[in-house]
C-alpha cells in the first residue's frame, strides 16, 4: 500500500516536472504551496524558497489588490478565471529564451487559476497554470503592425477606392509644383453631399456609405484617368481636373452634379435620392500656394451650398458676389 503510494507520488511528481506550464498551487491568503519545475526554470527560485511564503512578497511587481480582486471569483463562485495576454501582457515578469533579434523582453502569459476543494467540499485553495504565449503574441502583434504599416503605405481610400486623403495630399503637392511651369492650366473641385446628415440620420449610417460609394463611381466615371479624384473627407471629394480650364471644368462638374440627381440608391429596401454642391476654382500664376488654391475651390463650394446646394459656382463668382474676405478679392 505504502509503496503505492510512493509510486504514485513519484510519477505525479515527474508530471509537474516535466509539463511546459507553470503550476502554483496557494491557499486563501495566497501562500504558496506547490511550485513545479517551470516555475522553479523561469523564476529563478525553488520550492524551499517559496513555499508557505506569500506570492506577492516574492513578487512584488504583481499587483496585489488587482490579483486578489481577479481571483475572488473562484473562491466566491467557484468558477475559473482567465487572464489573457491582451489584457495584461504577463503576471510573472520572467525573460524570454528567445534570440535576441527578437521583440520580445518577457514572456507573455496566458494565465488560468480554478478552485481546489477540500475533501469537505470547502474551496480553500486555488490552482494557478501560467502559459508560455510568447510565439502567438509575437505572432499576432507582427500581423497587427504590419497591417498598420500596409494601411499607412496604402493610397486608396477603403470605402471608395478613390485616393485617400493622405496621398491625394502628395499627388496635389507635386502637381501644383509643376502646375507652375505647365502652359495648360487646371481647375481644382470641391464637391460636398448636400444633407448629408439627413441621409445618415433618415437612413442609417451604412446607407450613407452607400451614397458615399456611389457618388464615388460617378466621380470615377466623369473624370479622366489622368486627374486627380480623392476622398477628401467624409463626404466630401476633392479633384484636380488637368489640362481643364475653368469652363470645360464646369461641364465636368454639372455633368457630375446630374448624373448624382439621378441615382436611386438602394439600401435594404431602401430607396435614397441625394444632391451634391461643388466648387471650381481654374489655377491662375497668381495663386500662391496649392492650399490657397483649393480654399479657394471652398469658398465657390460655400457659395453653391448658401446659393441652395444642388449646384456648381465657380471662385470668380465668389469674388464677384461679395468678396467674403479682404485677402482673397485681393487676389
Ligand atoms: P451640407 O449640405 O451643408 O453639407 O450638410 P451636411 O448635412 O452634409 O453637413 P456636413 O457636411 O457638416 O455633415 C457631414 C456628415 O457626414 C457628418 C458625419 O456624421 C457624416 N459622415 C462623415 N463621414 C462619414 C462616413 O464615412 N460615412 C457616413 N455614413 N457618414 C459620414
Ligand atoms: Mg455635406
Ligand atoms: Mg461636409
Amino acid at each position: 500500500m505504502i509503496n503505492d503510494d510512493i509510486m504514485q507520488m513519484h510519477w505525479q511528481h515527474d508530471l509537474l516536472s516535466s509539463i511546459e506550464v507553470g503550476i502554483v498551487v496557494m491557499d486563501k491568503h495566497f501562500n504558496v504551496e506547490v511550485w513545479n519545475q517551470f516555475m522553479e526554470n523561469h523564476a529563478d527560485l525553488r520550492p524551499s524558497e517559496v513555499i508557505g511564503k506569500s506570492l506577492f512578497s516574492l513578487f512584488p511587481e504583481i499587483e496585489e489588490s488587482w490579483l486578489r480582486g481577479k481571483a475572488e471569483p473562484v473562491f466566491n463562485l467557484r468558477t475559473p478565471v482567465f487572464i489573457i495576454w491582451e489584457q495584461r501582457p504577463y503576471l510573472f515578469q520572467f525573460g524570454t529564451n528567445r534570440p535576441i533579434t527578437s521583440d520580445a523582453t518577457y514572456m507573455f502569459q496566458n494565465v488560468t487559476m480554478f478552485p481546489l476543494s477540500s475533501p469537505t467540499g470547502e474551496i480553500n485553495k486555488l490552482c494557478m497554470l501560467v502559459y508560455d504565449v510568447t510565439d502567438q503574441a509575437l505572432g499576432k502583434l507582427r500581423v497587427e503592425r504590419l497591417n498598420d504599416e500596409l494601411q499607412q503605405m496604402s493610397c486608396v481610400d477603403g470605402l471608395t477606392g478613390l485616393y485617400n486623403r493622405r496621398y491625394w495630399q502628395e499627388r496635389f503637392d507635386s502637381h501644383f509644383k509643376l502646375q507652375r511651369r505647365r502652359d495648360n492650366t487646371s481647375t481644382a473641385m470641391m464637391l460636398d453631399i448636400d444633407h448629408f446628415k439627413n441621409i445618415n440620420d433618415t437612413y442609417g449610417h451604412q446607407a450613407g456609405d452607400e451614397v458615399i460609394k456611389t457618388l464615388a463611381r460617378v466621380i470615377q466615371k466623369s473624370v479622366r484617368e489622368t486627374d486627380l479624384a480623392g476622398r477628401y473627407g467624409g463626404e466630401e471629394f476633392a479633384i484636380i481636373l488637368v489640362d481643364s480650364n475653368q469652363q470645360n471644368a464646369a461641364k465636368v462638374a454639372d455633368r457630375i452634379r446630374r448624373l448624382a440627381e439621378a441615382m436611386m440608391v438602394e439600401h435594404e429596401g431602401q430607396q435614397i435620392k441625394f444632391t451634391v454642391s461643388v466648387g471650381l476654382s481654374e489655377y491662375r500664376p497668381d495663386i500662391k500656394s496649392n492650399m490657397a488654391w483649393l480654399e479657394q475651390a471652398d469658398q465657390a463650394l460655400y457659395l453653391s451650398k448658401h446659393s441652395g446646394r444642388n449646384c456648381v459656382s465657380t471662385w470668380d463668382m465668389v469674388g464677384a458676389d461679395s468678396a467674403p474676405n479682404p485677402e482673397q478679392a485681393k487676389a
